[in-house]
């Protein structure tokens, strides 16, 4: 079984580019050059380079002594959340904006919901010096407020979208018609592993930098390249793209993705897309959809901004329907314990995202001699008022 894209930009009966025929060119370009511009010993070097002194990476492979002892397993958490900017976010962008200066595009676009997305983004443009334009559901700039300071702060323009629910799909309707307006000077950075074919293998690449230095990380500490288990929480699937990525075809690590469940999957208000969802066409791709009877799109909920998404990215789906991967789901409680449970065990306030893949810890028994390594994807910094809200702190 091949769990990579094929040469047609499908992930078994996932994936392809189901785009208007105006974007044609845009995404053509792209498919037609990201491998060959990858490959480039220069960009190699400029990419290695950042994520080392600007990224901070490699980023730690850490031992969670207390947090091991009380499951009885030994837990790695793989530390994205002390990259630049708070989260694995910024590998992407960093390759996306290094990916549009070798195609000559001079503006940069970009969608975010929570603003995770929108801050790497304007960082890396602040970085590089190129326009930055950011669609911003008008609900969300409500609610998410400092980072669309930050993004400001960094010289980037935000756009409310003002149409629909004014949340994350708005803003990402309203991109891709900057995108067909502008097809010549301008390169969106999509902030997932989700989109039109080359994008969900072009940030899984970038982001595969994660699966890279966890191989000789734990050989380092363990004595072997491989975990037993290999965990992340899943929104669009990036981070969870790049813990996995070296592992796919490793037979013997288990691969577990965890989605939110919100108030709990049954409860009309959630994200479980792997329970929920029926195949469908999202942002250009055929994936897991959750929808209503006759495909309209379901809003989704959970008490983390970065999972509350109602698809989830093609190879994620093709990793779902050929058992490769184990889906779970987490509610917006079990999630928000287990995230308290590690700041008290180990020290470390977590996104609510990461929290997600921390509770699976009490709902699943792993063996006292299985190696499991977490991702971590970003830091709580953005989500203290939800966690003041939350334990009335
Ligand atoms: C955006 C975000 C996610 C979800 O996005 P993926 O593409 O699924 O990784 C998870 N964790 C954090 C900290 C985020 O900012």
């Amino acid at each position: 079984m091949n769990y990579n894209v094929n040469e047609k930009g499908y992930y078994g009966e996932f994936g392809g580019a189901f785009i208007p025929e105006m974007l044609y060119p845009n995404v053509e370009e792209l498919r037609q050059n990201y491998l060959k511009v990858m490959a480039e010993p220069d960009f190699q070097n400029e990419f290695n380079q950042l994520l080392k002194d600007y990224v901070g990476r490699p980023s730690p492979l850490y031992f969670a002594k207390r947090l091991s002892e009380k499951y009885n397993t030994k837990i790695y958490l793989k530390r994205e959340d002390l990259n630049h900017t708070g989260a694995h976010k910024i590998n992407n962008t960093i390759g996306q904006i290094l990916m549009a200066k070798r195609l000559g595009k001079t503006r940069i676009i970009a969608e975010t919901g929570a603003g995770q997305h929108g801050v790497a983004t304007a960082t890396v443009c602040a970085l590089m010096g190129l326009e930055c334009i950011v669609y911003m559901g008008e609900i969300d700039i409500a609610r998410q407020a400092p980072n669309v300071a930050r993004m400001k702060m960094l010289g980037a323009k935000v756009v409310p979208a003002l149409s629909g629910s004014r949340t994350l799909k708005d803003a990402t309707n309203e991109a891709i018609r900057d995108w067909i307006n502008n097809p010549v000077n301008t390169h969106y950075i999509i902030g997932s592993a989700i989109g039109p074919h080359p994008y969900p293998d072009m940030v899984t690449r970038f982001q595969a930098v994660i699966s890279e230095e966890i191989k000789w990380q734990l050989k380092e500490q363990e004595g072997r390249e491989n975990p037993d288990y290999v965990a992340a929480c899943i929104g669009g699937g990036s981070n969870a793209a790049g813990t996995y990525y070296h592992f796919l075809h490793e037979d013997n690590v288990k691969i577990i993705a965890v989605e939110a469940a919100g108030l709990g999957v049954d409860s009309g208000e959630s994200a479980a897309t792997s329970v929920l969802g029926k195949e469908g066409i999202i942002h250009g791709c055929k994936t897991l959809l959750m929808q209503t009877n006759d495909g309209q799109i379901t809003e989704p909920y959970s008490i983390s901004a970065g999972l509350d998404y109602p698809g989830v990215g093609p190879m994620h789906a093709h990793l779902c329907k050929t058992g490769r991967a184990e889906f779970m789901s987490i509610t917006d409680d079990e999630a928000m314990k287990a995230g308290l449970e590690l700041c008290e065990l180990e020290g470390i306030i977590p996104a609510i995202e990461s929290s997600h893949a921390l509770a699976i810890f009490s709902q699943k028994e792993f063996k006292p001699d299985d190696v499991v390594v977490m991702s971590l994807s970003g830091r709580g910094d953005k989500d203290l008022q939800n966690y003041i809200d939350y334990f009335k702190i």
